[in-house]
Order: structure tokens, then sequence, then C-alpha cells
């Protein structure tokens, strides 16, 4: 029985684990350059596009020019066309969000969100914003292209907000209705200048704050990048407060904002010439992986968790498994978990090719919050750099449930 026990406990954790990494692969390898390339030449007025039916060149998106209302409508004929409901979130004469959804199977009402402001400054009739933010609203673009064509077991909302230039209006608008409603919101990525990179040294910044689950979202962002092999080097920084993520933190919402390096920032924000030629496409293109790759974690359930003993339907958010703190870490990290019952509880540490490293707890636990310490210094041989899958099992009268998370040893 025992042997029976570990041979499935194996297979499950084999089967989430190869899964998982294979389906994040196929999404990177289907972001495209090239798309994303267009739809930041038509957005910023450098290639004129079809909208309505007619051509159409955009030359400003700032919220008092005709072209804001041509952008919406044009973003609203992309998200229509990969099959998302999509709706105009109107909240003023002047302003509108683009809302595309596409419903989860199994949680519909529990979503994601991945979103990007599309109005740009200065204010005249030339203001092609091609890094602030067509960059982030065509990486949205392409991310909704892409995840549309796979079914996931929550909903993913693809947001392009109106008059961020204006403290934030359209997402402030969107957030407000969110908690009135008692949205259950997964988590937040917003895209906000993700263009330029000057010296093409790759740097990013991932901004985070200590609000609902924001730090596990930052930290699963900041895995994938090594874990999908990706050419950045990203730095988890305190979140300001100046782009539509902080709509969501105002709120209790977990939310993070990707934006390039602070340090070698765009010299030509919010001027008429934040003009194509002077983007870094291949740098957009690798964070629209980055994000793509992040946001469909989070709308699947873990697949080992879809086949546990009794119930299926089981939402995976009534245990849970926190992200360990600190991470990255060396050489000591603390895990936590919360049981909704008691249970026996199984920790194990494995590294990146489902080998076993360590056992932390086997023992049965009480209802409640617990928290151990993984210290690197106890194995044997010690460890080397890297990501590290640390997995929760727990047996209930309920059934059997594993959760997965990944952590990143920095020595
Ligand atoms: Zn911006």
């Amino acid at each position: 029985m025992k042997w029976i026990v570990s041979l499935l406990f194996f297979l499950v954790f084999a089967s989430s684990t190869y899964s998982q990494s294979s389906k994040s692969s196929t999404v990177i390898q289907e972001i495209s350059i090239d798309s994303l390339r267009l739809f930041i030449r038509q957005l910023s007025g450098d290639t004129s596009t079809v909208i309505g039916g007619a051509a159409y060149t955009i030359l400003s998106r700032h919220k008092n020019q005709a072209g804001n209302d041509k952008a919406a409508q044009y973003i609203f004929e992309k998200f229509s066309s990969y099959g998302l409901i999509t709706e105009l979130d109107s909240f003023s004469i002047t302003g509108k969000n683009v809302v595309g959804t596409k419903l989860g199977v199994r949680f519909p009402n529990k979503y994601f969100i991945v979103c990007g402001h599309f109005d740009t400054m200065p204010s005249g009739p030339t203001s092609p914003g091609a890094d602030d933010n067509a960059s982030g609203t065509a990486a949205v673009i392409e991310i909704a292209r892409v995840l549309s064509k796979f079914s996931h077991d929550y909903t993913i909302k693809f947001i392009a907000f109106d008059e961020e230039e204006q403290d934030l209006i359209g997402s402030h608008h969107f957030a407000a209705r969110a908690l009135s409603r008692s949205d259950t919101i997964l988590g937040v990525i917003n895209l906000d200048m993700i263009g330029f990179d000057g010296n093409n040294d790759g740097k990013v910044d991932i901004h985070s704050k200590a609000v609902a689950n924001t730090v596990q979202i930052a930290n699963e962002i900041f895995a994938n990048v090594a874990e999908h092999s990706l050419q950045l080097i990203p730095r988890i920084v305190a979140s300001l407060p100046y782009s539509d993520h902080e709509s969501f933190l105002r709120r209790n919402f977990g939310a993070v904002l990707i934006i390039e390096d602070a340090g070698d920032f765009n010299p030509r924000y919010h001027t008429v010439n934040d003009r194509f030629q002077f983007l870094n496409i291949p740098y957009a293109h690798r964070i629209t992986q980055l994000t793509a790759a992040t946001a469909q974690e989070f709308i699947r359930l873990n697949p080992a968790t879809s086949i546990a003993k009794n119930d299926n339907q089981v939402d995976p958010m009534q245990f849970n498994l926190f992200q360990n703190y600190p991470n990255p870490f060396n050489p000591s990290t603390h895990i936590s978990y919360r049981l909704n019952e008691a249970g026996i509880v199984q920790l194990k540490i494995y590294d990146v090719m489902g080998r076993e490293v360590a056992t932390l707890i086997n023992e049965s636990k009480s209802a409640g919050t617990h928290s151990v310490t993984f210290d690197t210094n106890s194995i044997d041989g010690g460890l080397n750099s890297g990501i590290y899958i640390y997995s929760l099992k727990i047996n209930s009268p309920n059934g059997s449930f594993v959760q997965n998370r990944k952590m990143t040893l920095l020595k």
C-alpha cells in the first residue's frame, strides 16, 4: 500500500511538471515577434491599418484626439476576431476601456488580468506613444491572440485601459467596479513601457508590493525568466504608483507592473518622438513571452489536483501553499501553508529534473497555518543555484491534493 501511494504520488507529480512545462513552452513559441511588431507600428501610426473596414493611420491616441476612439475600435476588433467576449467599458464622454474575456471552463467567475493602457501623451495631434504604451498594448493583444486558442480552468481578461495619463481614470473605474461586485481576481500583470532598451542589456523591472498575492506573481515572473531561458535580467523593485496596477493594489488585489529598466529609461517618453524606430523589438518580444507564460500558470489548475481522488471540482484555493520567503534565497527560506482541515501532510523539494532533494514534512497536521524552514546547509553536498520546486501533498477525508510552487536558490 505504501508503495502504491508513493508510486501514485510520483506519477501525479511527474505528470504535473511535464505537462506544465510543455504547455507553457508552446505559448512561448507561439508569441510572434512579427505580429507584435506590426501591432506596435499600427498603434503608433508608423504604418496604416484597417479600422471599421476603412484604411486609417493612428497619429495620436491622446484622450481628446480622434485617434483615441479609433485605437479603441482597433483593439476591440482584434479581441473580437480572436473569439473573445469583447466590451467597451465606458466611464465618461471620452473614456472607454476595451475588455476581452476568455471564460474559464471550470471556474468562470475567477479571473486573471493582463493589461496595459492605450492612451498617450503629449496631448496634440501627433502623439505616437510607441513605447508608452503601444508596446504594452500590443503585447496584451498578442497574448490574447495566443491564449485564446487554449482552454483554461480560470477566466482571463485582456484589458486596454484608457486615460491612464489622467491619473489612472480608466483602471480606477474598472477596479472599483470589480471591488463593488466582490470579484475574485487571481492577479494582474500590467505592462507599461516594455519597448525601450537603449543599451540592450535586457534589464527589466518588476514592481511588487506586499498586497494580496502580488509578491507571488512577481516571484513567478522572476523564476520564469530562467525557466524559459529568456534573455532578460529581471529585478524586483518596490512598486511605484504611476501606472494601472496601482488601481488594483489600492483595492487589495494582487497586481504587478512590468516596465523597462528605470536606469535606462526612454528619453523620448511623452514627446512627439516616442516613435517605433527607437524601440528594441526583440526585448519587447521576450517580455511578452514572459508575461504570456506567467499568466497561463495562473489560469490553469495544477493538473495533479484535477486528478485528485474524490472530487475533481475541488478548487485548490481551498487550501493554500504560500510562496516561500525570502525568494530568491540563500541559504534558507520559510515555506508556509494553510489547511482547512486536518490531514496527512507531505512537503518535498525537487529539482527541475524532478529528482527529490529533501522531505521537509511527512506527518499529520491540524487545520490552520503552518510554517517550516528549508535550510540548504542540511543537504549533503549542498545545492547549486537554480530553480527548485516545493510540492505539498495533503491526504484528508475529502481527498488528496497536490500543489507545487517554484523557488530560486541564488548563491
Ligand atoms: Zn504609460
